[in-house]
């Protein structure tokens, strides 16, 4: 079983389209599992015409910091809010006791050191977590942050871990990963253990720049990767400069997909691009036939 993760330095490219397309391709052939785990916006089920995810369950992955009755009672009430390095407490003068902004609290228990008697520290639950079977055969598994929680680099490990039981129940050949974009916690927990990596980018100065920025960190995790060009015909000069930096860095190109109003179309109508429009599905059957022999050539078999 291989884990193949699909990410982009730069939100807005593709991704997840360019994800649920490769994903339903792959699944005719191979048994595959889908995890999304693009925790601040999960978008990866409704390009499977997914809407609601039945039977959530909450998970915690956080601890944030409350006030008791006994805080009054403590020496350095007052020193609080300076050791919070989040600017998560604040004096509030009428009540005389300090007041914890629950969105700022990391959790990270300075102020519990400070004040051990009136400061607890309380597991919050700061996400949720599903799975369902797509209409395509194989399953997803998804998760969501609740709005203005953190700890979204564990709740992707909560996802990578049950998408990894499903894929050994159903003996998947392939796990595809959706990751979020950028180069944060989310994305190094969904690339950690991956065998493959495959970065989305499109011929802008911001995408080349994020691109180069999100495979350091591929590269530090020496995961082997190729890219893929999103829209490349909206600015084909700079589809070159990239091919160029992609050749001098020994780095494959796995395909190149125009702007073509049936990618919005297909994303409005919930489904993904292959399905709604068949004249994509030799494109993207080539890119998968690219990936494969990546794939295979890295690590020596025929998968
Ligand atoms: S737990 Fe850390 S982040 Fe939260 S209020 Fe206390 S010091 Fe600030």
């Amino acid at each position: 079983m291989k884990t193949i993760t699909i990410l982009s330095g730069k939100g807005g490219v593709g991704k997840s389209s360019i994800t649920a397309s490769l994903a339903v391709l792959l699944a005719r052939k191979y048994k595959i599992v889908t995890a999304d785990c693009d925790v601040d916006t999960p978008n990866l089920g409704l390009l499977f015409g997914i809407k609601n995810f039945k039977n959530l369950k909450k998970v915690s992955t956080n601890y944030k910091a409350f006030v008791n009755k006994k805080v009054k009672k403590c020496p350095n009430v007052k020193k609080l809010s300076d050791v919070c390095t989040f600017f998560a407490i604040s004096w509030n003068e009428k009540m005389n006791i300090p007041i914890i902004n629950r969105f700022l609290c990391e959790g990270c228990g300075a102020c519990k050191l400070l004040c051990p008697e009136g400061i607890e520290l309380k597991r919050v639950k700061n996400a949720v977590i599903g799975q369902t079977k797509t209409k395509y055969g194989f399953y997803i598994v998804f998760g969501q942050l609740k709005v203005g929680e953190s700890g979204s680099g564990n709740i992707v490990e909560i996802i990578k871990e049950r998408t990894r039981k499903i894929a050994e129940n159903v003996k998947a050949d392939f796990i595809i990963i959706d990751s979020s974009a950028g180069i944060g916690c989310p994305v190094i927990a969904s690339i950690r253990d991956s065998d493959f990596v495959i970065a989305v980018t499109e011929p802008t100065p911001s995408a080349l720049r994020d691109l180069k920025r999100a495979l350091k960190v591929v590269e530090h995790f020496k995961i082997p990767y190729g890219v893929i060009i999103n829209k490349y015909d909206l600015n084909k000069k700079f589809t070159k400069k990239i091919e160029n930096f992609a050749n001098n860095h020994g780095i494959p190109i796995f395909g190149k997909l125009p702007y073509d109003k049936s990618f919005v179309e297909s994303i409005v109508n919930l489904m993904p691009v292959v399905v709604y429009d068949k004249r994509f599905e030799r494109l993207f059957l080539s890119i998968l036939n690219n990936v494969k022999n990546n794939l295979d050539k890295i690590y020596n078999k025929n998968l």
